[in-house]
């Protein structure tokens, strides 16, 4: 216990003292609400902080979530985009382009995509695949091929060479 001093009066009070007994200022009451307050507000600060902070992390990881979607996107469609359809365009032409010379066409069975390798330079497409087909004894054989194509524009385009093994 220890004696204060008014902030009224200057009288001298005891600080466990609710009021002031000569001018009834409010003692322990405003020191014991100031303390807290005070603490209260610092601690309003840090949460403040903390939460001011943490929105700011969520807004980074939304941003960077955002830049690499956009950089996926943009990966997907400059590489498996207009590269793959004329990769299939070419694919498609060579499968074609061996049917013509085929026994039998009709019992042409073509490989799929994913089984054949398709390289490019510049507008030139180089098609290495195989096709099973009858032969002229009704024999069902496996033949490979490799054609060679150039894609002139979206509507032309020149077969420059068919290689069946
Ligand atoms: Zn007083």
């Amino acid at each position: 216990m220890a004696l204060v001093k008014c902030p009224e009066c200057s009288n001298e009070v005891s600080d466990s003292a609710q009021s002031c007994p000569k001018c009834g200022f409010p003692i322990t009451q405003a020191e014991n609400t100031e303390a807290p307050a005070e603490s209260k507000e610092v601690y309003d600060k840090a949460a403040e902080q903390k939460k001011t902070s943490k929105g700011c992390l969520t807004f980074l990881g939304v941003i960077v979530g955002i830049i690499l979607i956009i950089v996926i996107v943009a990966m997907c469609s400059s590489g498996g985009g207009g590269g793959s359809s004329d990769n299939s365009r070419a694919f498609v032409l060579a499968q074609s382009a061996v049917r013509e010379q085929l026994r039998a066409p009709s019992t042409a069975e073509f490989a799929s995509m994913r089984d054949s390798t398709i390289t490019s330079t510049g507008n030139t497409y180089t098609v290495k695949s195989y096709v099973d087909a009858e032969n002229a004894f009704g024999a069902k054989i496996r033949t490979a091929f490799t054609v060679r194509v150039e894609l002139v524009s979206k509507e032309t385009y020149r077969i420059l060479s068919v290689d069946i093994e």
